[in-house]
């Protein structure tokens, strides 16, 4: 019997990675995404795996959702928390939307995906809850309070959670990526990405496969080890 893996963000960019290996590695895999119906065509017309739409960010989307998949799919034994959004400003401009959006999309989805999928996985005793954070909420950034406010949490959430489920076969760990060629570091101006990749010491971006790697790795069954754990991904740029 197969694992059923959500992955949330799935369709693109290191999303897209996570669930293209899942599904290799023999997962059941479905992706979420948010708003971009194109982009999620094409990816389950070229995958093959199934793309649902709906709000990470809204606790009651999301228990429709799980409730729906698990009817289609059987019970979620995976969550892959991915799905993230930037809106950056510095905080001197930075309006109360971008704060909320950021927390939202990138922090509260972790609680709302969490707390509809942890009764099942604690009646079953197993799961494993993948959150992905970032090196910009371990050592901050320049123009992203929002974004490094919501990461940082992310870890704490990770940690907290971990001592929860570890008595229920439950394990909850983080990757924190670097900077990953995706659409979201496509929009940084090349003037700026050019001195981010001179401060990365294997000397290039990331490439999504590289994360993918370590949520395969974090949700293995026999990982269960490890948890409350932050795997950084990041060529050597920060060394937590
Ligand atoms: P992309 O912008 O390429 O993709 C983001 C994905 O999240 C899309 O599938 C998007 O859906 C989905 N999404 C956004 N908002 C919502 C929402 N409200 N509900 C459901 N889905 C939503 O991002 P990346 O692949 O670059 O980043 C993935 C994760 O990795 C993020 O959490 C990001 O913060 C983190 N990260 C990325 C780094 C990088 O260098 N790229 C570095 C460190 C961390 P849709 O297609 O519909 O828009």
């Amino acid at each position: 019997m197969s694992r059923v893996a959500v992955v949330t963000g799935g369709t693109r960019g290191i999303g897209k990675a996570i669930s293209v290996a899942l599904k290799k590695a023999g997962y059941k895999v479905v992706a979420n995404y948010g708003g971009n119906d194109e982009a999620a065509k094409a990816f389950t017309e070229e995958t093959g795996i199934p793309s649902l739409k709906w709000d990470v960010g809204n606790f009651a989307e999301c228990e429709a959702a799980v409730q729906k998949i698990a009817a289609e799919h059987g019970p979620v034994d995976i969550v892959v928390n991915n799905a993230g959004i930037t809106r950056d400003a510095v905080l001197h401009r930075m309006t109360p939307t971008q704060w909320d959006e950021v927390i939202r999309t990138n922090l509260a989805s972790c609680f709302n995906m969490a707390r509809v999928v942890i009764d099942k996985m604690r009646e079953r005793a197993f799961g494993r809850i993948v959150n992905i954070g970032s090196i910009n909420g371990q050592a901050g950034q320049y123009g992203q309070v929002n974004y490094a406010a919501a990461k940082s949490g992310i870890h704490g959430f990770t940690k907290a959670l971990a001592q929860e489920g570890a008595a229920k076969g439950i394990t909850v760990n983080a990757i924190a990526p670097g900077y990953v060629d995706t659409d979201m570091v496509r929009a940084v101006p090349p003037a700026v990405l050019e001195k981010i990749i001179a401060k990365i010491p294997v000397g290039r971006l990331g490439h999504a496969e590289d994360i993918a790697r370590g949520v395969l790795f974090l949700v293995a069954d026999d990982a269960d080890f490890i948890t409350g754990a932050t795997l950084s991904i990041n060529g050597g740029q920060h060394m937590y």
